[in-house]
């Protein structure tokens, strides 16, 4: 927290708006909109359940298939299956870390062949980095696929100048406590589509069909945002260039001090991306490092400090074992070799220069 979040939390809870709706809500969504170039945005309980939302809208439904990356949060790929749907996996591609072009088009091929394509694909800006959206979407587009954004992450990222969420149909955000601006939890559905809009907030309130009684023709959920949250969410995007800016200054330093180490790699930022850097994750080539990613884990944890793999990617999780994978050297390589860095942005210059230290003290080639 580090602007008027005290305030304006107080100011809500000071109307006595204590409830999933509100006049923070709706500002929040409407400004939230804005600063994402989208012309609408509703604000929900978590970044889940705006994924959920989005492909129900989308139209998936029991027995469908939606493609998505096999290097993510599993959120992701949960989401799917609330919707009834089973995960189609694909690798991730070298240059972006995000979902590999060339493979969602022989997977779409091959559902288009057996008469069944995937109802949608489902790209996740993976540690606040767009997707190569240029190429997917012209692989989409070819067969009529729509794609919805997991841009969980992405919040302040950008690609060839648009603003991370705009990618899609829909675009989906987290403002859980760890990403990139937080309501404690809470998420967004960002859409330029009015009926799209006004269908997820119908969805998200238990979907009453209009009438003075209680009356329901579809199934709903109860995912609306509190008008509390709401409030700590607006201060919080007033600040979303500065959150930003330090998750990159964090990614920076880790960069300067240990990328031209022999074996190690950060993420590539390519030209026309604008990534948030939630993440500082490295990968550790042991036969140029000297050592294993689990031997400079098990190095910073002696002395305290938590650095976690990466993402196991999906494919490779006993519960989405038999679901289709395309690829996979790409994001196994991901899982084997990388580490996430410590990068919440109350990381002190201090600790992190002894994160680097332990770092650095390991390289032995
Ligand atoms: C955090 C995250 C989600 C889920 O958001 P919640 O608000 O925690 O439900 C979905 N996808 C990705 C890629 C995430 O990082």
């Amino acid at each position: 927290m580090i602007g008027n979040e005290r305030e304006m939390l107080l100011d809500a809870f000071d109307s006595n708006w204590i409830a999933p709706l509100g006049p923070h809500v709706n500002a929040f969504e409407v400004e939230f909109a804005q600063r994402v170039g989208t012309k609408h945005a509703v604000a929900l309980s978590s970044g889940t359940a705006a994924i959920h939302l989005a492909l129900i809208i989308a139209g998936v439904e029991q027995g469908d298939t939606v493609i998505t990356s096999s290097f993510t949060f599993a959120a992701t790929a949960n989401a799917i299956t609330y919707a009834g749907a089973t995960p189609i996996f694909i690798d991730s591609e070298s240059m972006s870390w995000n979902l590999d072009p060339e493979l969602v088009a022989v997977a779409l091929e091959d559902g288009q062949q057996a008469g069944k394509l995937p109802k949608a694909v489902l790209a996740v800006d993976i540690v606040g980095q767009t997707a190569d959206y240029e190429r997917l979407q012209s692989v989409c587009a070819r067969y009529g696929v729509p794609i919805i954004e997991d841009a969980a992450e992405a919040l302040g990222a950008s690609y060839q100048g648009r603003s991370a969420g705009q990618f899609g149909e829909m675009g989906c955000f987290s403002f859980n406590g760890n990403k990139i601006i937080t309501t404690s939890g809470g998420g967004m559905l960002v859409t330029d589509r009015e009926d799209w809009a006004l269908q997820a907030r119908f969805l998200a309130t238990q979907a009453r069909d209009p009438a003075p009684h209680y009356e329901h023709s579809h199934i709903g959920y109860n995912y609306r945002m509190s008008n509390l949250l709401a409030a700590i969410g607006r201060a919080q995007l007033e600040n979303l260039n500065v959150h930003v800016e330090n998750r990159r200054a964090i990614f920076n330093r880790y960069r300067d001090h240990l990328g031209k180490l022999p074996g190690i790699e950060l993420m590539p930022e390519p030209e026309g991306w604008y990534s948030t850097r939630w993440l500082t994750i490295l990968t550790i080539d042991p036969a140029s490092f000297g050592a294993t990613t689990t031997d400079v884990r098990l190095a910073l944890e002696q002395e305290n400090i938590e650095a976690r793999p990466a993402w196991k990617p999906m494919h490779q999780q006993p519960i989405f074992a038999n679901c289709k994978m395309y690829g996979g050297s790409v994001c196994e390589r991901l899982f084997e070799q990388g580490l996430c860095l410590p990068s919440g942005t109350s990381l002190s210059e201090g600790q992190q220069m002894r994160v680097i230290g332990i770092i650095q003290s390991l390289q032995s080639s």
